[in-house]
């Protein structure tokens, strides 16, 4: 992980020195209403970007349903869609409970003014840890009360249980995916529960926060040379040295929803998709 955030703190710097007038402004991204019109696109990377010609998932389908649909957040690529409806349809069957869908991205992609620092390209989707065995009203998906799955450094066996488990494998088993985000403690109960066939384990990456929900990324779509992809997650299943380091870090509490003032420097190309213009297709 230091690497990876030595890499960040750089862009930061060089991000720092590009005149704020330069730097992507997350208002005029949360304004637009509508995709951009051509080919689903990811430009950039994931806290630094946009998504052309976005697909949206249907406010419910088989086995799940879209969080606070108000907030507009619920357009991606179409291999993020498609993970989703698979990834609940799979849960339904197994009976694992309804998967409740948070944040993905904005229609065009592109910063948020809160909370997440990446869902720019619509490869990103937040998917709630609590499985209720029945669908919510319209009321509790409007204001759903999330459930924290942690308790120190363990999972809270009052709401963790096996569906929770379960669900995270068939998520990290999924093709297309490149990474998952939980917390360190749901890493370390996975590590201790999985059996002999553990490669799955490796996409689990622990980061601070993820304790209601876990955090997918899929990956860039192989034939979009403009789509910037994360580094590959590390060889093996990362329940050695790496998970202990974040174990006795002291934890940083991830507030939800706090206003954003990362203003980060897009590709030239997510001007077009931001005034609605088709971006010629990279491939
Ligand atoms: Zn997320």
């Amino acid at each position: 992980m230091g690497g990876r955030r030595l890499i960040a703190m750089m862009a930061a710097v060089a991000a720092a020195a590009v005149p704020l007038h330069l730097r992507a402004q997350s208002d005029p991204w949360a304004a637009v209403r509508r995709p951009s019109p051509g080919t689903s696109q990811p430009i950039g990377s994931a806290a630094a970007g946009c998504l052309a010609g976005a697909a949206m998932l249907p406010p419910q389908g088989i086995g799940y349903q879209v969080l606070r649909l108000e907030r507009n957040r619920f357009y991606g690529h179409p291999s993020t869609i498609a993970f989703v409806r698979r990834l609940a349809a799979a849960a339904a069957k197994r009976h694992l409970g309804v998967l409740l869908i948070g944040d993905m991205a904005q229609p065009r992609g592109g910063p948020m003014p809160s909370g997440h620092g990446s869902h720019q390209t619509g490869l990103d989707v937040d998917i709630w840890l609590e499985l209720p065995k029945a669908p919510l009203s319209a009321a509790e998906l409007a204001r759903p009360q999330s459930i924290s799955m942690v308790k120190g450094r363990r999972v809270d066996r009052t709401v963790w249980g096996s569906p929770q488990a379960r669900l995270l494998e068939l998520a990290a088993r999924s093709p297309g995916v490149d990474r998952i985000f939980v917390n360190p403690a749901i890493k370390a109960e996975l590590c201790h529960s999985a059996g002999k066939d553990r490669a799955w384990l490796a996409k689990l990456r622990p980061w601070w926060g993820h304790d209601e929900h876990f955090h997918v990324r899929m990956a860039c779509p192989a034939d979009d040379p403009a789509c910037v992809p994360q580094r590959p997650v590390p060889e093996g299943d990362g329940c050695g040295w790496e998970l202990y380091s974040w174990l006795v870090k002291p934890t940083l509490p991830i507030p939800a929803d706090r206003p954003n003032h990362r203003h980060p420097v897009l590709p030239a190309a997510c001007k077009a998709v931001l005034d609605g213009r088709a971006v010629a297709a990279s491939r």
